[in-house]
């Protein structure tokens, strides 16, 4: 086993005022996939993020040389590399471990590959990190979080508060699909996204938009689309050379960023995730939801719906069923 540690200087000026002070609590954040295509990005933007004060990066190949580059970064968190166990400790453990798609796949295609790590990497954190907020990446979503599910609920670890398929990067496409439609500053713009995370069952939920800019219904069609296939677009433009990474780092990094506000306390802390709800008949669903002390404090509602989301919705359902049915099934037979 290598572990690495370093503690950097400075970062003072990075401190961003009313989030983190000198005295901001100890927040530990694990990376799990770190030396990946997301996870080399997302390492070091969680190395940027003033809350956190304790950074582990963990991966099956590659991880003392990324570890040994972030903790150059002149902010205030100790970055561990390891290629063992990092998790003693954690508050949020991020897992963007996996395979990424290659053209022509679907994220259900990554399923029997994934679907085994995210199951080894959850029993990892049932025994070294029972409370921490997991942020799960890997795909299919749709699945992988019903699998973290049942490893934690057989280990007797699971609370339904603290497990989140982040659908963050939905939300940073509809917003910027929107704001180049509606010729806003993206910036000012803000677009619930429900459902999945995987083709039809994302579902934004354009009526919500704001600023308000009464695109017509062909616009909302396209740009709803658009939004649904924004991974596959960035998948064919690689070209077998992975999938989205980059606004993939951006997005956990966001959502990661509000989890930790949400522990400290910081009040009104809302983004969209996958999570285990009562909005529909469905067990998991993504939705608007208040992040606390304790993770989830409050699973928001939809709201009114167009007609057009509305059909989006019951389209949608059958298809995330068997998607969580097919994950709850595999983690309790394999
Ligand atoms: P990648 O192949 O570049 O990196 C994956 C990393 O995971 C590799 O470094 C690999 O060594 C590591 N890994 C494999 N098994 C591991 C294990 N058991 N423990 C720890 N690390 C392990 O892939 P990527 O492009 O970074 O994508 C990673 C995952 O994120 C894929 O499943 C991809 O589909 C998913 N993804 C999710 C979203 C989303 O919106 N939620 C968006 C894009 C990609």
């Amino acid at each position: 086993m290598f572990r690495f540690v370093a503690r950097s200087a400075g970062g003072k000026h990075l401190l961003r005022r009313g989030y983190a002070t000198e005295s901001a609590p100890d927040r530990k954040v694990a990376v799990l996939g770190a030396a990946g295509g997301i996870g080399q990005p997302l390492a070091l933007l969680m190395k940027l993020n003033p809350l956190v004060s304790r950074l582990a990066l963990y991966d099956i190949a590659n991880t003392p040389g990324v570890a040994a580059d972030v903790c150059h970064v002149n902010t205030r968190s100790e970055v561990s590399g390891y290629l063992g166990q990092a998790l003693e400790g954690c508050d949020v453990v991020v897992i963007p471990a996996g395979v990424p798609r290659k053209p022509g796949m679907t994220r259900d295609d990554l399923f029997n590959i994934n679907a085994g790590i995210v199951k080894g990497l959850c029993a990892a954190i049932a025994k070294y990190c029972p409370n921490a907020l997991v942020n799960m990446i890997s795909n299919p979503v749709n699945s992988t979080v019903p699998i973290a599910a049942e490893v934690f609920k057989k280990a007797g670890t699971y609370d339904e508060k603290k497990l989140f398929g982040v659908t963050t990067l939905d939300v940073v496409r509809a917003k910027t699909f929107y704001a180049g439609k509606a010729k806003v500053n993206v910036a000012d713009v803000n677009v619930p996204v429900v459902g999945g995370h995987a083709g039809i069952t994302i579902l934004p939920l354009f009526s919500h938009a704001t600023p308000k800019a009464n695109l017509p219904e062909d616009d909302i069609k396209a740009l709803t689309k658009r939004t649904q296939d924004g991974g596959t677009e960035v998948v064919e433009a690689k070209a077998g050379k992975g999938s989205a990474t980059l606004s993939m780092a951006y997005a956990g990094a966001l959502f990661a960023d509000a989890c930790l506000k949400g522990l400290n306390g910081v009040p009104d802390v809302v983004e969209c995730s996958f999570v285990q709800s009562t909005v529909t008949e469905l067990p998991f669903f993504a939705s608007k939801v208040r992040l606390g002390k304790n993770g989830v404090e409050e699973v928001l509602g939809l709201g009114p719906l167009s007609d057009y989301e509305k059909e989006g919705l019951e389209k949608l359902k059958p298809e995330l069923k068997a998607s969580i049915e097919k994950g709850i099934n595999f983690a309790n037979k394999s």
